[in-house]
C-alpha cells in the first residue's frame, strides 16, 4: 500500500507574523538592542548575564509575550523564578505587553514546579500522589522525630541540634556531596559523631520514603531522578517544552542547573539570564559558577551583555559599583545611566541609638509621603527579619501601614503548626512528627505517653480509633474525642471550610489553655491565617501551597480608611528582583552586615557583600544607609557599634552624611531658674 502523507498547514503561523510585524515596534521602542536581540533571538540557548537594574527582567517578560504573539502556544513555555510572585508578576506584565495569553504560561518556582510533576508521575519512583511536603520548619521536626527513634536524643550539646542537622542534610543534596564530606568541610566541630550523623541522614531518607513524606531539597533531587532514570517521562515531558527560561540563575544550586538541562533537553530552547555579583543563596547551596559555567553547559550558546542601568540614578550606582568592586572575586561590571539629573546623594546616616534610627525613616516617610511619594514606593530592607523590631513599634505608634516579606513566616508560629497538624494527619493519618504535636496538647499527655500513641497508630489499621491506642484510663476520653472528631471529618465529602471550622471549635480551647499567656494574639492571628487560607479547595492542595509559598507574616499595620498600599519591609533575599523609589537599609553594621558569622571567612564576606549589593541596586531615587552608633542586648547592656566594614572606605566625594540632632523640647524655657 502506497501511503502518502497530507500536511494541513495552519493558517495561525501567518495571522501570527502579521501580529508580530504589528507589535514589533512596540518591542523596538521599549527594548534597547541587546535587550531587542535577546527577546527575538529564539533558536537555541542563550545566556543574558548583566548587572542589576539592567532590565534582565523586564527582557524575560517581553521574550514571553513575543513567543505567544509569534504563535507559540503558552502551555509549552515554562518560566521558572525565585518566587510564585515573581512569576505572576512577570506573566501578568508579559499580558498586558503582547497578548493575554501570555496569563497562561506556567511560571512559577522549581520546587513548585517539581511538585506539579511528582504528583503526576511519581508513580515511577514509587511514590503516592498525595505525598506530603515538609517545609523546613516540618523537616526539622521530622529528623527530631528520627533522632529520638534512633536514640539519639540524650547525646546533649555535643550533638548538633534539629536546624543544624536539618542544614547539613541539605547541604550534601544541594551541593550533590555526602553527608560525611559536608560535616567534615563545614562542620569540623562535630567530627567526634561523624557516624550517629550518617546513621541519622540515612534513617531520615528511609522514614521519608516509607510514610510518603517529601522535604524540599527532595522536590528538586526526586524530579532529576525520575528525568534521569526514565527516558520515556523525560522525552514526553522535556518534549512539551518548547521554552524554557529562568531568571535568577545566579542563584540556582547544582541540582536546579541540572534540571533546566533536563527539561530543556528535546527543544534546546533555553535562556537563562542573571548576575554573579547578585548571587546570595550560597548557604542553600546556590552556586554563582553555574551562570559562568552555563556557555560550556550548553556549546553554541549566545552570551548577550546588557550594560545600561535603567533603575538608578548616577549617583546611586556610582556608591553601588564602589561597594561591589570590594569583592575579593572580581565582577567586571561598571553600570551607568544616561538618566539626567545625576540626583540626590546616597546618605549615609548615623543615628544616636536604634529609636533614633527607627524616628529618622519613620519621620522621613511621612514627609516623602507628604511630597507625594506613594507608601509602597518605599522600602524598608534589613539584613535579618529581626532587625526591624524596633522600627515596626514606631511604624505602628505613627499608623504607617506596612507589610513585611521575608523573617519569620506565619506558618511558622506554633499555634499555626498546631492548627495545621489536624489537617496534616487528615491528609496522611501516618504522618507521626503530626499526631505527637497534637497530643502533646492533650492535657496531662507528655512525650512518653504521646510516643505509645504514635507507636499504635504506626501499625494501626483504623488510626482515627484512638481510644485503642492506650490501656490508660487517664487519657481515653481525651483520645477518643480527637479520634471522634478526626475520623468525622476524614470524610471525602466534607469540604475544607467545614473542617477548619471544626478544627478551629476544637483546637480553641486547647490554644487558651496552652498558651494563656498570650492567647488573644494568637486567636487573632489564626482567624487572619484562616481568611488568607479560605480560597484553598482542598487539604492537600492547601498543605502543599502553603509549604511552598508560605505565607508571609501576618501584615502587622492597620489599614487606613482610604486603602492605601503600604510601606514594605523586606530581608534583603526577599527583595532580590525588586525597586522602589527610596530605599532605607537599617541596622548597617559590622556584625549584621557582613554577619559575625561570615567575619573569618573570605568566601562567606564576598557573599555578604553580594547581599549589600543587592539591597542597594534596590534604589530608584534615593538611598539611605543607617545605623545607630549605639546599641543594646536585649535591651539592657549598651555598646559602641562599628559600621559596616564595607562602607567606611567609601570616598567622601559620593555620598554624603547625615547626623541626626534631636529637636531642643519647646518647654526648655520653663526649667530656666526664675
Ligand atoms: P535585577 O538584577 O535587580 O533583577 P533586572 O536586570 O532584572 O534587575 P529589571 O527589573 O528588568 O532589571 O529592570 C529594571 C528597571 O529598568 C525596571 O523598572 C524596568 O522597567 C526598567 N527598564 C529596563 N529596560 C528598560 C528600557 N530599555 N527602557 C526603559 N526602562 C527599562
Ligand atoms: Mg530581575
Amino acid at each position: 500500500m502506497n501511503v502518502k502523507t497530507f500536511v494541513i498547514r495552519s493558517e495561525a503561523p501567518s495571522a501570527a507574523l502579521a501580529l508580530v510585524k504589528l507589535s514589533l515596534e512596540k518591542y523596538q521602542r521599549e527594548l534597547n538592542a541587546a535587550q531587542l536581540e535577546a527577546v527575538t533571538t529564539t533558536q537555541g540557548p542563550v545566556l543574558v548575564v548583566a548587572g542589576a537594574g539592567t532590565g534582565k527582567t523586564k527582557t524575560l517578560t517581553y521574550r514571553a509575550a513575543y513567543l505567544v504573539a509569534m504563535g507559540v502556544p503558552a502551555s509549552e513555555i515554562l518560566l521558572l523564578t525565585f518566587t510564585r510572585r515573581a512569576a505572576q508578576e512577570m506573566l501578568r506584565r508579559a499580558a498586558t505587553v503582547g497578548d493575554a495569553r501570555a496569563a497562561d504560561i506556567a511560571g512559577g518556582t522549581f520546587h513548585a514546579y517539581a511538585n506539579r510533576v511528582l504528583r503526576q508521575h511519581g508513580a515511577a519512583l514509587g511514590l503516592g500522589p498525595n505525598f506530603t511536603v515538609l517545609d523546613q520548619a516540618d523537616a526539622e521536626d521530622t529528623i527530631d522525630y528520627c533522632r529520638t527513634a534512633l536514640g539519639l536524643h540524650d547525646k546533649g550539646t555535643r550533638f548538633p541540634r534539629k536546624f543544624v542537622l536539618n542544614d547539613m542534610i541539605s547541604a550534601a543534596a544541594n551541593k550533590q556531596q555526602s553527608i560525611e564530606e559536608v560535616v567534615l568541610q563545614g562542620y569540623p566541630h562535630f567530627e567526634h559523631c561523624l557516624e550517629d550523623i550518617g546513621k541519622l541522614a540515612k534513617f531520615y531518607s528511609h522514614y521519608k520514603q516509607t510514610n510518603n513524606l517529601l522535604d524540599y531539597d527532595d522536590l528538586l533531587t526526586q524530579l532529576q531522578r525520575l528525568l534521569l532514570e526514565h527516558p520515556a517521562i523525560h522525552r514526553r515531558i522535556a518534549g512539551g517544552w518548547r521554552y524554557v527560561m529562568v531568571d535568577e540563575y545566579q542563584d540556582t544550586n547544582l541540582v536546579q542547573a541540572e534540571l533546566t538541562k533536563l527539561l530543556s533537553s528535546v527543544h534546546g530552547n533555553v535562556m537563562a539570564v542573571g548576575d554573579d555579583a547578585q548571587s546570595i543563596y550560597a548557604f542553600r547551596g546556590a552556586n554563582y559558577r553555574n551562570i559562568l559555567d552555563f556557555p560550556q553547559a550548553y556549546p553554541g550558546c549566545k552570551i548577550i551583555k546588557l550594560e545600561e542601568n535603567y533603575r538608578s540614578t548616577q549617583r546611586i550606582l556610582d556608591v553601588t559599583n564602589f561597594i561591589i568592586n570590594q569583592a575579593q572575586e572580581k565582577f567586571s561590571k561598571h553600570l551607568y545611566t544616561r538618566r539626567e539629573p545625576a540626583g540626590e546623594f546616597p546618605a549615609l546616616v548615623t543615628a544616636p541609638d536604634e529609636n533614633m534610627q527607627s524616628a529618622f525613616v519613620a519621620q522621613r516617610i511621612l514627609e516623602l509621603r507628604e511630597e507625594g511619594v506613594p507608601l509602597h514606593e518605599i522600602a524598608v530592607l534589613m539584613r535579618n527579619g529581626r532587625n526591624s523590631f524596633d522600627l515596626e513599634i514606631e511604624l505602628q505608634r505613627r499608623k504607617i501601614p506596612f507589610v513585611k516579606y521575608g523573617g519569620q513566616k506565619l506558618v511558622e508560629a506554633a499555634h499555626i503548626r498546631d492548627f495545621l497538624s489536624y489537617l496534616k494527619v487528615l491528609h496522611n493519618p501516618k504522618d507521626l512528627v503530626s499526631w505527637n504535636r497534637i497530643l502533646l496538647l492533650l492535657e496531662g499527655v507528655g512525650p512518653r505517653t504521646a510516643r505509645g500513641v504514635t507507636d499504635w497508630i504506626k501499625d494501626a489499621e483504623e488510626p482515627y480509633s484512638l481510644e485503642r491506642a492506650t490501656a490508660s484510663r487517664k487519657y481515653v476520653l481525651a483520645l477518643r474525642e480527637l479520634g471522634e472528631l478526626l475520623g468525622r471529618l476524614a470524610r471525602p465529602e466534607i469540604s475544607l471550610s467545614n473542617i477548619t471550622e471544626a478544627v478551629l471549635a476544637y483546637y480553641l480551647p486547647l490554644l487558651r489553655r496552652h498558651y494563656f499567656e498570650d492567647h488573644p494574639r494568637r486567636e487573632a492571628d489564626l482567624e487572619n491565617f484562616l481568611t488568607i487560607i479560605s480560597s484553598s479547595d482542598s487539604v492537600e492542595s492547601l498543605l502543599s501551597e502553603l509549604a511552598l509559598d508560605p505565607v508571609d507574616q501576618a501584615a502587622t499595620y492597620e489599614r487606613l480608611e482610604n486603602d492605601e498600599k503600604p510601606l514594605v519591609l523586606s530581608t534583603i533575599h526577599s527583595a532580590k528582583g525588586l525597586e522602589w523609589h527610596a530605599v532605607f537599609l537599617i541596622n548597617a553594621l559590622d556584625g549584621i552586615i557582613p554577619s559575625s558569622y561570615a567575619l573569618g571567612n573570605s568566601t562567606e564576606l564576598d557573599e555578604e557583600l553580594r547581599l549589600l549589593y543587592v539591597a542597594l541596586t534596590r534604589a530608584q531615587n534615593l538611598l539611605y544607609m543607617c545605623y545607630p552608633s549605639l546599641a543594646s542586648r536585649r535591651g539592657y547592656d549598651y555598646y559602641l557599634t562599628n559600621p559596616s566594614r564595607f562602607l567606611k572606605e567609601l570616598p567622601g566625594e559620593i555620598y554624603e552624611r547625615l547626623l541626626l540632632v534631636e529637636e531642643p523640647a519647646v518647654n526648655l524655657a520653663l526649667n530656666e531658674p526664675a
